[in-house]
């Protein structure tokens, strides 16, 4: 299979070309230097991060010829080479998952006794040891309790919650660790280097990523992305190939949720799904990040650094500072949903929707029981009011203002200057500006003036707090009162059909990057044309 070549051809061959696990080398070199290996080891810990590799390296020096045992493997003696070449009759290498019966384990006894063919030492390698049965693990255990003087047993597995405690017990434990992101990096990009092929750092980063911490599966997603020598593996190609959405797209839906933008966050989802991201992949790497920014929260910037670079960490650690506890947990468990949803849908992208939308609205949803259900105005969409009205006018007493009264403003008098207000919001902020324009007044409550919005993306940019703390601001210039706006959505006029009006509004689209920037972005609509007086 293509993608073992380059894994095999760059497996290490000495201690010092293993990646990460210093703490299992040195103790390992330290043993086999004063020639005091033990008889049983067990190596513990993720797929991919060496077990394997560290007991063929183990196997090789212990029967290494060269004269300084500090030095072994030396790689050039003839039982280097012959373990080098799979051909060293006193390596045996075991799976344990297809030698689950008594009779195999008591083969394997039998075979024990016999004293090595060349070197010094027999060496037994059972990988996946947890997936031997009872009675194997009690021949196992026979054998390992009185080993033979020229027996070591390397026993491997990815679950040692299911190795049996009296095997554990009789065995000298290295637990084997996720490969931190920036050893990963360095070795691909070692390889690349000598196989003459250009890659960018980004598109390496990535890679490493995806292999969450195994050197093998960073190797072999390398070796399948790679296709020739002349071409250069750039980030674009190993986002198309991987399907994976980029950093900035994750941080972006991090910080839309954080925000409560709900538009800008679909927009996100749809631009990368777009651009060829696979919708679950984008969940599945929104729970990696999330899942850092809990480490990062609750552990500090440390947990996080074998999975991202320095300059990833800074952002991490900004989201880390925002995020309530509580809502990030929750959000975590939404993207967890998507990503492991597996159903395909003719919307694969709906999961991915929906965790977004739900963390918005655990995050910003006001504790305060609903209001009750608004008078029937517009049947078909109850209005959703998510946020407070201001603070009740009898707050204000005492200013030297004279506090509104209910009422003492009506739905003429607000249209009456309504184009003063459009105007006043133009010279602070033009998409201000433009969202006021989008919608239609329907009345006031109180202190509210009732705007009517075409969708729910533009009412809740109405009561984004920024941008409703210049409106407010506004309308007290205008009308000299501590008005607010409160934004309902559903479209109350339609745009006319017909063709000469729909390319009258296709021109302005086009000519107006303000106007453009409403439909095309926010997802509004034209209801009214004017002309310009002036
Ligand atoms: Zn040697």
């Amino acid at each position: 299979m293509a993608s073992q070549a380059l894994y095999s051809k760059w497996r290490p061959m000495a201690f010092e070309d293993v990646v990460g696990q210093e703490h299992v080398t040195y103790t390992l070199r330290s043993a086999l230097a004063s020639g005091r290996l033990g008889h049983a080891y067990l190596f513990s810990g993720p797929r991919g991060t060496g077990k394997t590799t560290m007991a063929r390296l183990l196997a090789k020096a212990a029967n290494c010829q060269y004269p300084d045992p500090a030095a072994r493997p030396c790689n050039t003696c003839d039982h280097c080479l012959a373990v080098n070449e799979g051909r060293y009759l006193d390596l045996i290498e075991i799976d344990a998952a297809s030698h689950t019966s008594v009779d195999d384990v008591r083969e394997l006894r039998d075979r024990i006794a016999f004293a090595p063919n060349e070197g010094q030492y027999k060496v037994y390698i059972v990988d996946e040891v947890h997936r031997f049965s009872g009675a194997a693990f009690d021949a196992l255990l026979k054998t390992i309790e009185e080993p033979p003087a020229h027996a070591i047993f390397v026993l491997a597995t990815t679950e040692i919650h299911k190795v049996p405690q009296t095997i554990l017990s009789r065995c000298q434990r290295f637990d084997f660790r996720r490969i931190p992101l920036h050893q990963i990096v360095e070795r691909l990009a070692m390889i690349l280097e000598y196989e003459g092929i250009m890659a960018e750092q980004a598109a390496l980063e990535l890679v490493a990523r995806q292999a969450t911490g195994s050197l093998r599966d960073a190797i072999s997603l390398l070796d399948q992305l790679i296709t020739g020598q002349d071409e250069v593996l750039t980030l674009e190609l190993a986002q198309a190939i991987l399907g994976t959405t980029t950093d900035q797209s994750v941080r972006d839906l991090t910080s839309a949720i954080l925000m409560g933008d709900t538009g800008w966050g679909l927009d996100i989802i749809n631009r990368a799904l777009e651009e060829g991201s696979d919708p679950r992949q984008f969940a599945r790497q929104m729970v990696d990040y999330l899942r850092l920014v809990m480490l990062v929260q609750t552990g500090g910037p440390e947990l996080a650094t074998t999975t991202i670079t320095e300059d990833e960490l800074v952002f991490v650690e900004q989201h880390a500072e925002q995020f309530p506890r509580s809502a990030l947990l929750q959000t975590l468990r939404s993207f967890n949903e998507a990503a492991n949803d597996q159903r395909t849908g003719w919307q694969p992208q709906l999961p991915l929707e929906i965790a977004f939308i739900e963390s918005v609205d655990k995050l910003h949803a006001a504790p305060q029981p609903e209001p009750p259900p608004a008078p029937a105005q517009s049947s078909q969409r109850p209005a959703r009011e998510r946020r407070e009205a201001p603070p009740a006018p009898d707050e204000q007493a005492g200013d030297s203002e004279p506090p509104p009264q209910p009422g003492s403003i009506t739905t003429a008098q607000v249209q009456e200057r309504w184009r003063s207000v459009l105007k006043t919001c133009r010279s602070v902020d033009k998409v201000v500006e433009a969202l006021l324009n989008s919608g239609s007044i329907v009345g006031v409550e109180g202190n509210a003036i009732i705007l009517q919005m075409p969708s729910d993306m533009l009412r809740d940019k109405i009561e984004h707090d920024q941008n409703r703390q210049i409106i407010e601001s506004v309308l007290q210039q205008v009308y000299g009162l501590p008005l607010t706006v409160r934004a309902r959505a559903g479209s109350s006029v339609s745009v006319q059909s017909g063709n000469q009006r729909s390319r009258e509004i296709d021109d302005i689209v086009a000519s107006d990057p303000l106007v453009s920037f409403m439909v095309n972005e926010l997802g509004g609509s034209i209801k009214r044309i004017e002309s310009n007086e002036e």
